[in-house]
């Protein structure tokens, strides 16, 4: 018997909602993603390994990725 294990990043989505885009220019749907690793078994993921990654907010619209704070000055 023998067992296939590994290292691999996995991407989680966290959060999702609605923001002004400053590439767009208008309010559109937003979505942030999470990669973490992950320690697997047979391709399974098990067992979170170190920090989260901060996520980038990605623009559903346009795809554009920004960093964070782009939906802290909203309005
Ligand atoms: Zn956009």
């Amino acid at each position: 018997m023998f067992f296939i294990f590994g290292v691999a990043p996995r991407t989680i989505k966290t959060e999702t909602g609605q923001f002004l885009c400053p590439v767009c220019k208008t309010r559109c749907a937003y979505e942030i993603k999470v990669q973490r690793q992950f320690f697997s078994l047979f391709f399974i993921p098990l067992i979170p390994l170190g920090k989260a990654k901060t996520g980038l907010v990605t623009c559903l619209n346009c795809h554009t990725q920004m960093p964070h704070m782009v939906l802290e000055n909203q309005n």
